[in-house]
């Protein structure tokens, strides 16, 4: 695959058009193109040279898009000289005007030419070279428009036609601009240099040139260049550029830190676990900008209107022009005028606009908020969700469990700990994590376990001199025909406390339980009234562990119902069974052992995708601060842009519809007709960018 660089895009009309002729070039297998980007990935071979050729029509400027080390994206410049070429032309077209009012009507029809030359020389050049190709786009219809308004001697429209749209072009090139820059601006939270220790010299260095296993000095107040973990020193750091959270988060060795946060008071070192262009901060760009290919139903649904509003208007023009004077032999000049206003009118580009600039807006926004939304439709869906499934472990709980006690039945104290902490080093599940930990503290060498295996949901076995070990939840061992009977009341006690049990067996012998706390997340409670207040129907938790411990779980956290002793296979069973009683669900997880349920639900929704790739990658969603509150805040979000959306295309429509209804009684002039469509891009973008502003995230 190679990627381009297309600088220039301001239509979208037209930009998949150009794609659409890209790839049918002989040699390309397909292409596509990222307005937000402003690149173009082409699957086959094809030429610079004849890509340029393409984009030459639309006035693009294609260059070959080099590995940019960074992720850092070169900014377009501002048009400066296409506002400079707008001012002119509205010059001209004042001192037309002026000149017009004064009676010397030969000079106004100069000025008037002059007006049109400066302010359309784009949309000409577009519109002939349109024209050659049989290829139908609003420069075509501008072109046409001006030179039909001349050719029937109306100078003062086509050169008010000329300028309005030349105005126009400008501000949709602002406001695409406007939309990418609050993305890319996201990126510029990684600071360009980075202070690197190599060989004993401390030296400042480019950030694209940090290497993983580098050492990386930060100072107090500095930025992070690549993502890391700590080897020295401690700090604490402000992760909002990640989390959207702004309370500043407590590190120190051995903990991870991330590409652009900001270290508030201590000096530290960090060793790299990433370069630049690979850190968490890079990837969320990446997906941001990704997340505007990924369409919403809406915007299809708008995208396919368009596609046959145009020719249909065009048609319509056509016989405006000609069926009034050859059929009632009415006088040619009045309705081939109204025709033209009909074929300015029939740029659809408000409407185009009116979904992308609003879903770009919103997952910016959200971004910005810690809150990562991988495409128009996941944003679209959030907002209808009905009901909401939570994971118990690592999303209504911290899911960093502890050691709260081990408590011994055939055996005394070490053997467990030494058999269950053998056994967990080889999984990734939080009581992994914490028992690994406790057994790190108190065994000093590790029994050697063989053969380990995970299942998930259930538990670990393995081989120790011979013998099966085994640790996991009781009822699994029972299944495994493990005798349980004797650890039965011991292991209910430790549930009603709210504990997750693991019990490690030797044998057919229970050695003993570990017992592990797990604290609620603070402020689940209020999020789950929130979601109800949102319009919720119903929130269950899903948990593996057993029912005493998901029990006390979901009144402390307040949820509607509780489904324990789930197996990953259940899980996805429970899942599917919420879709078919309330239509659309969300799966809250944190990708361990709920994945399957994730992907079955209407979206899936991700916690601490800061901390792991898999959740990142694999969510429609992803809460990159493990904060739930931004739950209620994701789906007030999408209403507000479904909101946004529809009066963009109302407005749009409204607008157009206004005018066509003022041609019948012949009120509709040519520059009240671009007016109408310049109205409506403004109304539409101004109205979009409002989503920028939603930067709360609380709830
Ligand atoms: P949750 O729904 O709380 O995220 P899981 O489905 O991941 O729980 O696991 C369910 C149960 O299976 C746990 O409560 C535990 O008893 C057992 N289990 C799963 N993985 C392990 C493991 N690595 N070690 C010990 N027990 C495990
Ligand atoms: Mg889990």
């Amino acid at each position: 695959m190679t990627q381009f660089r297309v600088q220039g895009i301001t239509c979208m009309d037209c930009a998949e058009k150009f794609r659409r002729r890209v790839a049918d070039l002989p040699g390309v297998r397909s292409a596509s193109l990222n307005t937000l980007r402003g690149t173009i990935s082409i699957e086959g071979g094809v030429s610079l040279d004849r890509l340029r050729e393409l984009g030459r029509a639309e006035r693009y400027t294609i260059s070959p898009l080099e590995d940019e080390p960074s992720a850092r994206i070169v900014r377009d410049p501002f048009p400066l000289g296409a506002a400079i070429r707008s001012a002119l032309a509205a010059g001209a077209f004042g001192l037309a005007l002026l000149l017009s009012s004064s009676g010397s009507s030969g000079a106004a029809r100069i000025a008037f030419a002059g007006a049109m030359a400066i302010g359309g020389v784009d949309v000409f050049r577009k519109g002939l070279a349109g024209l050659a190709r049989f290829h139908f786009n609003e420069s075509v219809l501008m072109t046409v428009a001006v030179a039909g308004a001349v050719a029937i001697g109306e100078w003062f429209e086509a050169a008010a036609v000329s300028v309005l749209f030349s105005v126009s072009d400008l501000l949709e090139t602002w406001s695409a601009e406007r939309t990418r820059r609050s993305v890319r601006g996201l990126m510029d939270a990684a600071p360009e240099e980075a202070r690197v220790l190599r060989d004993g010299v401390e030296s400042v260095v480019p950030a694209a040139e940090v290497r993983v296993r580098d050492t990386v000095l930060l100072r107090p107040g500095e930025r992070v260049p690549v993502d890391g973990v700590i080897l020295s020193g401690a700090s604490a750091f402000v992760e909002a550029s990640i989390t959207g959270e702004s309370v500043p988060a407590a590190k120190g060795k051995g903990d991870a830190v991330f590409a652009g946060t900001l270290n508030t008071w201590g000096a530290v070192s960090v060793e790299a676990t990433s370069v630049a262009s690979g850190s968490t901060l890079a990837k969320i760009v990446r997906l941001v900008e990704e997340a505007q290919a990924n369409r919403s139903p809406v915007q299809t649904m708008i995208e396919r209107f368009a596609a046959w509003y145009t020719p249909a208007v065009m048609v319509a023009a056509t016989l405006v022009a000609v069926v009034p004077p050859l059929v009632f032999g009415l006088p040619w000049e009045p309705w081939i005028y109204r025709a033209l206003s009909l074929l300015v009118l029939s740029c659809p580009c408000a409407l185009v606009i009116s979904t992308p600039a609003a879903v770009v807006s919103a997952i910016s926004t959200a971004a910005r908020s810690g809150v990562l939304i991988k495409g128009g439709r996941a944003l679209e869906a959030m907002g209808r969700i009905r009901a909401i499934a939570f994971d118990k472990t690592g999303t209504l709980t911290e899911g960093r469990l502890s050691v709260a006690d081990v408590a011994g039945v055939t055996s005394d104290r070490r053997p467990i700990l030494a058999v269950a902490g053998a056994l967990e080093t080889r999984s990734a599940h939080p009581i992994a994590t914490a028992v690994t930990a406790a057994a790190h503290v108190e065994i000093a060498t590790q029994s050697a376990v063989e053969n380990i295996r995970e299942t998930p949901g259930c538990g670990l076995s393995g081989l120790l001199d011979g013998s099966v070990v085994r640790a996991g939840n009781l009822s699994w061992l029972e299944a495994e025909g493990v005798d349980t009977a004797t650890a039965l009341p011991l292991s209910e006690a430790l549930e009603r406390q709210g504990r997750t049990v693991v019990a490690v067996a030797r044998g057919l012998d229970v050695l003993g339980l570990i017992a592990l706390s797990d604290a609620l997340r603070t402020g689940t409670r209020e999020v789950l009234a929130s979601l109800r207040r949102e319009g919720i129907e119903r929130t269950v938790l899903l948990t593996g562990d057993n029912e005493r411990t998901a029990r006390t779980i979901a009144e402390a956290a307040g949820t509607d119902e509780c489904r324990a002793r789930l197996l990953p296979a259940d899980k996805l069973a429970a899942v599917r069974s919420l879709a078919a009683e309330h239509g659309r669900v969300a799966m809250v997880g944190d990708g361990v052992n709920d994945a399957p349920a994730m992907a079955a639900a209407t979206i899936g929704i991700a916690m601490g995708g800061a901390g792991s790739d898999t959740a990142l990658e694999a969510a429609d969603i992803a809460l990159m601060g493990d904060d739930l509150s931004r739950l209620p805040f994701t789906i007030r979000l999408s209403r507000r842009t479904l909101g946004i959306i529809r009066q963009n295309v109302v407005a749009s429509l409204a607008l157009k519809l206004l005018a066509l209804a003022a041609i019948v009684p012949g009120w509709l002039t040519l520059w009240l007709a671009i007016g109408a469509d310049m109205g409506a891009t403004i109304l539409v973008t101004l109205n979009s960018l409002r989503l920028l502003r939603d930067r709360d995230g609380r709830m």
